[in-house]
């Protein structure tokens, strides 16, 4: 697999691509009894994130691309963000933009679609469940928290 897309890196370095809610939407599974919501990703979308964008004025008005770009990365509420990511969901938005400002977009994308390519058809794993919307639907039926790796 080799789909991931630049326009799904979202400014604060998250990656849409593997959001469960742009997952939900690429997948269409609303159809098929599973009740996520549906978003086209940060850029696409052009709205406010649940995450940083809306507490931004920068990210808000458009003025850096990338959050690395800002004096103030990273802020305490992309630290906060981050935080959660790296706790729950296997992934730093902090790490991301830093490797963007290091080796470029293209070099993160690859990186992405290693990381988080589904061992049984190729496509994309969610970062919310490690769950493949595209071959594990019958697992995403049977899941009892949507948003963790684990059921417990
Ligand atoms: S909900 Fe947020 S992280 Fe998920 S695809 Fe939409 S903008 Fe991206
Ligand atoms: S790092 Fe800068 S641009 Fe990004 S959310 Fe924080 S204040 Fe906004
Ligand atoms: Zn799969």
């Amino acid at each position: 697999m080799d789909n991931m897309k630049e326009e799904l890196i979202a400014p604060c370095g998250m990656n849409c691509n593997v959001c469960s809610s742009y997952l939900a939407y690429l997948n269409d599974t609303k159809g098929k009894g599973i009740g996520i919501p549906y978003c086209a990703g940060c850029r696409p979308r052009d709205k406010k994130c649940a995450f940083l964008k809306k507490r931004c004025s920068l990210l808000m008005d458009g003025k850096v691309e990338y959050c690395y770009q800002c004096p103030d990365c990273p802020c305490d509420n992309l630290k906060h963000v981050d935080k959660r990511y790296q706790t729950l969901y296997r992934m730093s938005l902090i790490d991301n933009l830093e490797y963007i400002k290091q080796n470029g977009i293209e070099a993160l994308l690859t990186r992405e679609n290693e990381k988080w390519r589904c061992p049984e058809c190729g496509e994309a794993i969610c970062c919310h469940n490690g769950i493949c919307f595209s071959c594990g639907i019958e697992r995403l039926r049977s899941k009892k928290k949507l948003f963790r790796w684990e059921d417990e």
